[in-house]
């Protein structure tokens, strides 16, 4: 698969002050919806799997399913990023079958017997351990690694700590030094999921300035950046959903935050949500309706306004063109240089 290297995606998007999103998927509908936005608004782009959805498709379909995106949409920048990899071992095997870019979250411990949710957050040292295990790994094949300093919260699968640490700006120069990664995801305050906050949002945006000072040269991710748009929450509880009190970050944040340095922003609720309402719709209008391809084709569709009006929001749209790809084998001189 000619896939993009997310370190190169992300470079240019840094020297032109925009945002790259990156998509989560699990199922043939969401990479098609993904890529058609990509498509109509010309955009570079990142679609990532998280351990739970390669365990849902099973690896082998995931791969299959993103070479066939690839193959219809060859001159794109695509690049195909394990999100929240817990370990080397996930790490080693997204890289195996084709992954362009790993993130080890190396900021908690994803231990076997620890309930979802309660995972202790890890020392500094450790994570910068763990962290430089898979980035050695990962350089010498020429693939990009995104690292975690402090911690997210949030009700997303697996990815939830016991509690919030907001990123340290006085660590991020020595972890990124020593740990080589391309990529660092900042905990500002955002958490995964629908419930981020509870009255208005309140994001450490200062710390996002602090941190680029410090590593002027790494890209920089925000995680759970989904909006929950007010229109999606009310078409979903429209439609007979319950999602009450749901709150995101709103797109005027997140534009701060591209200012600020941000460059790989992190959406998957969203995504979730418009697939969602789009089903609800037709079995509420239509009950009599049982082809999997009448609900499944117009959540398709509303996912790909969905992500089109983001590429443009993030200012993604229009870059696609702007470079071309590097293989691997270049990337892998380029970390053998370093
Ligand atoms: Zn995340």
């Amino acid at each position: 698969m000619p896939l993009c290297p997310m370190r190169q995606m992300l470079d240019e998007a840094r020297k032109a002050g925009y945002g790259v999103g990156a998509y989560n998927v699990n199922n043939m509908e969401q990479i098609q919806a993904i890529a058609q936005a990509a498509r109509e608004t010309a955009s570079p782009v990142i679609i990532q799997a998280s351990k739970g959805a390669l365990e849902y498709t099973n690896l082998v379909y995931l791969k299959h399913l993103m070479a066939a995106a690839v193959e219809e949409n060859a001159d794109l920048p695509i690049c195909l990023h394990l999100d929240h990899g817990p370990n080397l071992e996930l790490c080693k095997e997204a890289i195996g079958i084709g992954f362009t870019s790993v993130m080890i979250d190396g900021s908690i411990d994803y231990d076997k017997k620890t309930p979802e949710g309660k995972h202790p957050a890890r020392s500094f040292e450790d994570n910068l351990r763990a962290t430089k295990e898979v980035a050695d790994y990962a350089h010498a094949r020429g693939v990009s690694v995104e690292g975690e300093l402090g911690t997210l919260g949030g009700i997303e699968e697996e990815t939830h700590a016991d509690k919030v640490l907001l990123t340290d700006p006085a660590q991020v120069e020595e972890f990124v030094r020593r740990t080589g990664v391309d990529a660092l995801a900042l905990a500002i305050g955002t958490s995964h999921g629908a419930y981020k906050f509870k009255h208005e949002p309140v994001l450490a945006m200062d710390l996002i300035s602090q941190c680029r000072e410090r590593a002027p040269e790494c890209a920089f991710v925000m995680h759970g950046s989904s909006s929950v748009p007010k229109e999606l929450v009310d078409e979903v509880n429209k439609y007979g959903g319950r999602m009450p009190n749901a709150m995101g970050v709103p797109i005027a944040s997140i534009q701060e935050a591209i200012r600020r340095g941000i460059q790989k922003i992190n959406v998957d609720t969203d995504g979730r949500m418009a697939v969602t309402a789009a089903i609800r719709k037709v079995f509420i209008e239509k009950p009599g309706e049982f082809d999997p391809r009448k609900y499944l084709g117009p959540a398709r569709e509303a996912l790909t306004k969905l992500i089109a009006s983001k590429m443009r929001d993030f200012g993604t749209a229009g870059h696609a063109g702007d470079y071309k790809r590097k293989t691997l084998d270049e990337m892998k001189k380029f970390y053998g240089k370093k």
